[in-house]
């Protein structure tokens, strides 16, 4: 057969090739599924864009200040549209996620007011943001402090210490959509609803942030749907669609957008401000292109968690469960199964296939980490990537793939690598 020769000159063998398309088989209602979310979110951004008379003079580089610059000022009324709120920022100056989380916790957080997480501990990167681990710059230097509420011991919200946590200093609270590095469930956009109107009941006027992260594209609604006052991402991940090479985005009311202008700029620059140095063409276009990059991401996902579920080991989220993310994290159980994992999605990739991931010490995370990733855009985790801070359970987190295709190729060669290694028998 003509797609089994290919695959073993990619360097998967038949029988895991066999093995994988028996998972696959079981799996059609739930890419049919994964399929119909992608139409309804492909035309909600169509739906923006048209709303938005997006059109060729949109497309136009500016630079130096970048006063009037209609390219960008459209494309965060299409964001704001497409997120259904009142106002956006979405910058190529805003660097990555955390850059845009902190512009939106600094922006919105002042001396002696008190930050809450009431889902545990947040993303390793925010850590330094807030100043749960000192750092220069922090919001804890600047006077702001910070409490958490851990999750219950079955993943849910501890409604009663979050209602005891908040208090008069209490001015915003920060919801981590997606698991990031750690093994909790993420949550849908659903419960993050119900969270909101819990926390706006204890007080009305708190705002409640979204950190959006992974999570755009992957249901029919959006935390902003359901009243989160912010919500923020990376356009390294889903929205950019694999095409933005950099930026960061923030959705949300009109007074903490502005805010965050101010912040990203200067007080009283704000919005009008800050040149799109010719990046407007991939920044329409993979928002337009991410809601079908999403759904291969997930249907990667999805194959993932249902053949190493099959294996024994324990994956999160189950084969059998919805998703509220692209990520899939597999607890391997050992630093060097997390190597040849990695090993595998690396050989896959179209770009780097040839080199070997090593774990190293990665600014912003304590522990050290391992990554594989062979992207067009250096570190973008909407391509195919896996990662994972080499402690226990030595959980690998498996992201991405601009198309399924590749997705599927990218699990192949990691069960392969962990066959080879004899971690594996299948
Ligand atoms: C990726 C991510 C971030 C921040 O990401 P950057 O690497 O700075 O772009 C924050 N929160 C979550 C949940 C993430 O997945």
């Amino acid at each position: 057969m003509e797609l089994e020769a290919m695959y073993q000159t990619l360097g998967v063998s038949p029988q895991v090739l066999r093995f994988g398309e028996e998972i696959l088989d079981s799996l059609r209602e739930r890419f049919a599924q994964i399929d119909a979310v992608a139409e309804y979110n492909q035309h909600k951004v169509l739906a923006a864009m048209q709303k938005n008379r997006v059109n060729a003079t949109h497309f136009a580089a500016t630079t130096g200040y970048g006063y009037d610059d209609e390219g960008r000022d459209n494309l965060e009324r299409v964001y704001a549209d497409c997120f259904h709120t009142e106002a956006a920022l979405v910058r190529p100056q805003i660097t990555c996620g955390t850059h845009a989380l902190a512009v939106a916790l600094s922006a919105n957080l002042l001396p002696g007011d008190e930050l809450l997480s009431p889902v545990g501990r947040p993303y390793d990167t925010l850590e330094e943001v807030i100043g749960i681990r000192p750092s220069k710059c922090s919001l804890a230097e600047y006077g702001v402090t910070y409490r958490e509420v851990a999750l219950t011991k079955d993943g849910g919200f501890d409604y009663e210490g979050i209602r005891a946590a908040i208090g008069p200093r209490t001015k915003l609270v920060t919801i981590q959509r997606s698991k990031g590095y750690a093994t909790r469930p993420s949550f849908s956009v659903a419960q993050i609803g119900e969270l909101i109107a819990f926390c706006k009941s204890c007080k009305s006027d708190v705002i409640c942030m979204v950190d959006n992260c992974y999570g755009e594209f992957v249901e029919l609604q959006e935390p902003s749907d359901v009243g989160a006052d912010m919500i923020v991402g990376s356009l390294i991940k889903n929205p950019g669609g694999g095409l933005a090479p950099i930026g960061g985005y923030i959705c949300g009311t009109s007074a903490c957008v502005e805010r965050c202008a101010y912040r990203l700029s200067a007080p009283g620059l704000g919005q009008e401000v800050g040149a799109n140095l010719g990046l407007m063409p991939s920044f329409y276009q993979g928002l337009f292109l991410a809601p079908t990059v999403v759904a291969g991401a997930l249907k990667g996902a999805v194959f993932a968690a249902n053949i190493y579920e099959k294996l024994g080991f324990k994956v999160i989220p189950t084969g059998s469960e919805t998703r509220h993310d692209i990520i899939q994290a597999v607890e391997l159980g050992s630093r060097e199964a997390m190597l040849a994992f990695c090993k595998g999605i690396q050989l896959a990739a179209p770009v780097d296939s040839y080199v070997t991931p090593e774990p190293w010490a990665m600014p912003g995370y304590d522990d050290e980490v391992i990554m594989a990733a062979g992207a067009f855009v250096q570190g973008s985790s909407i391509e195919l990537s896996a990662d994972g801070p080499i402690r226990e359970p030595y959980a690998v987190y498996f992201q991405g793939g601009l198309t399924w295709y590749h997705a599927k190729l990218g699990i192949l060669m990691s069960l392969q690598k962990l066959c080879d290694a004899g971690i594996v028998k299948l």
